[in-house]
Parts: C-alpha cells; structure tokens; sequence
C-alpha cells in the first residue's frame, strides 16, 4: 500500500514507519541537531507530539540525554513506535503514551522541551492544541512544532521520490508548508499571545514558543 497522507490506522501506521525508516530517514537526525542548537536543550523531559512510529523522539534521544515520550493519537502508531524503541535500545529513555494534542494527558508544566514534527497539519483546533502545550511546558521550556525537511537538498530530493509514488505529494505539501498556511498559523499564535518565534526558512516552518518563567 502506498503512503496516503492523514491515514493512521494500522495500513497507515505501516506506510508510515516504512517510509520513515527509508526515504525520511535521513531528515530526522538533522532536524533534531536543529532542534537542540535552536532550543538549547539536551537534558530534561521532552514530548514529541504526534511521533509517529516515534523517529524525531528516538533520534533526539540518541544525539542528546533527554528523556522523551512519544505521544500520538493513534494507538497503531504507537504500537509501531514501541517497536521501533526497543530496536534502539532506548526503553529506559523512552516512554509512549496514547493521547491526542487537544487534550495532552500530562500534568501542568511537565515538559521541558515539545516538539512536533509534520502532525500540526492536521490538528482540528489550533488554539486549543498550542494552549495546550503551553500548559504542560515547564517555565523557560520550549516548543519545535511545525514542519519540514531538515535542508533544501533533503526536501527536493524526498519532494521528487514520493511525487513518483503519488503524484498528489507536492500539492499536499505546498498546502501545508505554503505561504498562506505559515500565515494562517502565525496569526493564530500572534492572537493566542504567546512568547515565541517562527523559523521559516529551508529547514521548514517551525514555532519556537518560549513559557515565561
Ligand atoms: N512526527 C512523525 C514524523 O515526522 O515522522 C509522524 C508524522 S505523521 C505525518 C502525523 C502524526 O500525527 C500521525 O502519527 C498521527 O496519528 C498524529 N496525529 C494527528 N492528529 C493528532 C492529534 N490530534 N494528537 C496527537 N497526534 C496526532
């Protein structure tokens, strides 16, 4: 079965893992160096929302001593996620949970660091989902959510693959990653009144919140 973006189910979670573990794969350890060189984090506790088969989480529990938990909405990525944890021998460093952004089932300022990468995309209500995440962020945590590729090189090179296997992708990923949904997001957050920052650029679209501490 060929990816079909926004389906999670267990076909999905499969396409999912396949296609993070081969055509993806290069792009999550740069975006975690990103992330720790924006954030200034690589110790404390870390989520990583809407993980997927968890490998943003996994490779930025390998390249740092975060302890990270991979929460996603979808019980069969989680189960894949789980997988995947074990294969990297990371159990003891990182946990699962299931649970959807709306409704984070972690206690107030639990999270040092939060991060997100490609799930906004289909979160049905942003404000609720940042606020959130705002209340589960520590004072002086941070948030990475967003989208994108890492580098120019990796987006095109990634953008062209999966164009051949289905020719919906780039439309798919200009919606997302387009100027008019940066925009949209960027005036929901500016409303929500929230410390933070955008990174907008070759490594994608990214929000950088900061709780005041
Ligand atoms: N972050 C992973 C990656 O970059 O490889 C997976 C990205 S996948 C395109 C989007 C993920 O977001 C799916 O695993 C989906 O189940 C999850 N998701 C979608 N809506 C969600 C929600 N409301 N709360 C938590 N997870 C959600």
């Amino acid at each position: 079965m060929g990816y079909v973006p926004g389906r999670f189910d267990r076909d999905g979670a499969e396409d999912m893992d396949r296609i993070a573990k081969t055509i993806f794969a290069p792009v999550y350890p740069v975006i975690a160096r990103q992330i720790i060189e924006q954030c200034g984090f690589s110790r404390g506790r870390c989520l990583d929302i809407g993980s997927g088969p968890g490998s943003l989480g996994i490779a930025l529990a390998q390249a740092s001593d975060l302890a990270v938990t991979l929460l996603d909405s979808s019980p069969e990525m989680i189960a894949v996620a789980g997988g995947n944890v074990r294969e990297a021998g990371l159990s003891a460093r990182v946990a699962l949970l299931s649970g959807d952004v709306h409704e984070i089932p972690l206690p107030d300022g639990s999270v040092d660091l939060a991060v997100s990468r490609g799930s906004l995309f289909f979160w049905e209500d942003l404000p609720r989902a940042f606020s959130e995440i705002h209340r589960v962020l520590a004072p002086g945590g941070k948030t990475y959510v967003g989208g994108g590729f890492g580098t120019a090189e990796l987006r095109d090179a990634i953008a062209a693959t999966m164009e051949r296997a289905n020719p919906e992708w780039r439309s798919f990923r200009d919606r997302n990653l387009g100027t008019d949904n940066r925009e949209r997001v960027a005036g929901i957050l500016a409303d929500l009144g929230f410390c933070h920052r955008l990174v907008s650029d070759d490594s994608g679209f990214w929000i950088v919140m900061e709780k005041e501490r």
